[in-house]
C-alpha cells in the first residue's frame, strides 16, 4: 500500500482529560511527582509518560510532535518555537568544533546566514554547493564532514533535491542527510526516500494561518532523546521551546493540511501554466520544463500536487516592486514574506528573504533582481484571480 501521510495524521486518536475531542492544553511549566525517585529517574531520561519541566517536554508539545512524526514517518519529533530553532539546535547537536557541513547553496536566508556567519564562530564550516549536481555534492565531502543539508524544494529558486541520490551519498560516507521539507509537507516524505532527519518551519503551510512561528525536527527516538538530554542536548540547553497554547492550535490546523495543500497546488499549477503561455519567465516544479520536474514526479506522493510556490521574473526590481504594489492594491494578495497563507503572498526575494546572500552570489545562483516569489493562496475562483493578475501585468507592460 502506498504511504499516505495525511491518513497517518487522521488515524491518531486523542482525548482531552474530560473526554474532549481535542487534547487538553497543558497550562503548566513544571510538574509534580508522587515520589522523589521518579523525579530523579525523569532527570536521567528514564521515565516514560512523566513530565519534568516544559523546556524538556510538555503534553501539548508531545501531541503535536507525535502527529508530525506520523506524517514524516519517523519514530518521534521535537517541536520548537520557530523553524530556525529547529534547524540550529539540530545542526549544533550533530556538529562539534572542527566539523564540516555540505549544504545546498539555495536555502532559506536565515539558514544560509547561520551556516555562513554564525556556525564558523564555533568552528563549524560549510561548503555551499549546487545540490542538483550529485557529483559536486560528493566532491565537497571532506574527512570532517558530518552532515549533508538541503531543502526538498528550495527557497526561493524552487530547485528540487534528489533525496534518494543524496541519501545514497550520505550512506556511503556515513553522514546524516537533513532535509528541510517546509515547502512540500505531505508532497514529499524524505524519510521514505532515505533521509535521516526532516525539519519543518511550522510557520508556513503546516500551520497555514500566518499567526505564529514554529518548527519541528522529526527523527529517530535516539536522536530526539539526545537533543532533549538535560546534560548536553541542544534543544534542552539552547531552549527554543514552543508554548503549549501554540502547539495546541498548530495541531488543530495540521488536520486540514491535506485539503489546503491540494488547493494551493491546484491554484499554483493553473497560474504557472497561464503565466508561461503568456510568455512570462515562470518557474514551477509542476511544469514539464522545470529542470527537475521528473525527479520530483518520481519521488513525490502524487495526491498533493507540486506545491503552492512559484516564481516569475519580470526583468527588474523596479518592475517587480510596481507589480507587487499594484496587485496588493487590487487585493490579489499581500506584499509580505512567508508562505502558506490562505491569501497569496508575494515578495522579491533578492531584496527581502534572501538579502542575507551577497549580491554576487545571488547572481551566480540565478537569483535575479526581477524575481517575484509567490505563495499561491486558497482562492476558490483562480480563473478570476488570473484575469485580474493579467490585467495588472498588462497595465505595467510586463506582458
Ligand atoms: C521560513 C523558513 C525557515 C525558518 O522558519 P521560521 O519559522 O521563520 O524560523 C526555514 N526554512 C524554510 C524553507 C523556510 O521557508
Amino acid at each position: 500500500m502506498k504511504f499516505n501521510p495525511a491518513s497517518k495524521i487522521q488515524d491518531l486518536q486523542y482525548f482531552g482529560e474530560f473526554g474532549g475531542v481535542n487534547p487538553s492544553i497543558s497550562d503548566s511549566s513544571t510538574y509534580t511527582f508522587l515520589s522523589a525517585k521518579t523525579m530523579f529517574d525523569t532527570f536521567e531520561g528514564n521515565t516514560d509518560g512523566c513530565h519534568l519541566y516544559t523546556r524538556h517536554t510538555s503534553p501539548s508539545n508531545l501531541y503535536l510532535g507525535e502527529a508530525l512524526a506520523a506524517m514524516e514517518h519517523t519514530e518521534t519529533a521535537n517541536v520548537s518555537a520557530s523553524g530556525m530553532g529547529a534547524i540550529t539546535s539540530t545542526l549544533l547537536q550533530l556538529c562539534n568544533a572542527g566539523d564540516h557541513i555540505v549544504s545546498s547553496r539555495t536555502i532559506y536566508g536565515g539558514t544560509y546566514a547561520f551556516l555562513k556567519n554564525f556556525a564558523p564562530k564555533l568552528n563549524v564550516q560549510t561548503s555551499f554547493v549546487d545540490i542538483t549536481k550529485l557529483d559536486v555534492v560528493e566532491a565537497a565531502i571532506t574527512k570532517n564532514t558530518k552532515v549533508i543539508y538541503c531543502e526538498s524544494i528550495s527557497n526561493p529558486l524552487l530547485e528540487i533535491a534528489d533525496i534518494k541520490g543524496l541519501a545514497a551519498i550520505a550512506k556511503k560516507h556515513n553522514l546524516k542527510l537533513i532535509v528541510d521539507n517546509t515547502f512540500s509537507p505531505l508532497i514529499l516524505s524524505p524519510i521514505k526516500l532515505g533521509a535521516d532527519v526532516v525539519i519543518h518551519s511550522l510557520t508556513k503551510f503546516i500551520n497555514g494561518s500566518s499567526d505564529t512561528v514554529g518548527g519541528v525536527t522529526c527523527a529517530s527516538q535516539e536522536f530526539i532523546d539526545a537533543t532533549r538530554s538535560v546534560n548536553d542536548g541542544a534543544a534542552m540547553l539552547l531552549g527554543p521551546t514552543m508554548d503549549s497554547f501554540r502547539a495546541s492550535s498548530i495541531l488543530k490546523n495540521l488536520r486540514t493540511l491535506h485539503i489546503r495543500m491540494k488547493q494551493h497546488s491546484k491554484n499554483a499549477l493553473y497560474l504557472a501554466e497561464k503565466f508561461k503561455n503568456d510568455g512570462i519567465k515562470t518557474v514551477y516544479p509542476g511544469l514539464e520544463d522545470h529542470p527537475s520536474h521528473h525527479i520530483l514526479k518520481s519521488q513525490m506522493n502524487a495526491d498533493y500536487g507540486f506545491g503552492g510556490m512559484l516564481t516569475i521574473d519580470v526583468g527588474s526590481l523596479e518592475k517587480a516592486n510596481e507589480l507587487m504594489e499594484l496587485m496588493q492594491r487590487k487585493n490579489l494578495g499581500y506584499l509580505a514574506v512567508s508562505l502558506g497563507f490562505y491569501k497569496t503572498l508575494f515578495s522579491a526575494p533578492g531584496s527581502s528573504t534572501s538579502s542575507e546572500i551577497p549580491e554576487d552570489e545571488q547572481t551566480e545562483m540565478g537569483l535575479s533582481d526581477g524575481l517575484i516569489r509567490f505563495s499561491i493562496g486558497l482562492d476558490d475562483d483562480i480563473e478570476r484571480t488570473y484575469t485580474m493578475m493579467k490585467a495588472c501585468m498588462t497595465e505595467l507592460n510586463v506582458l
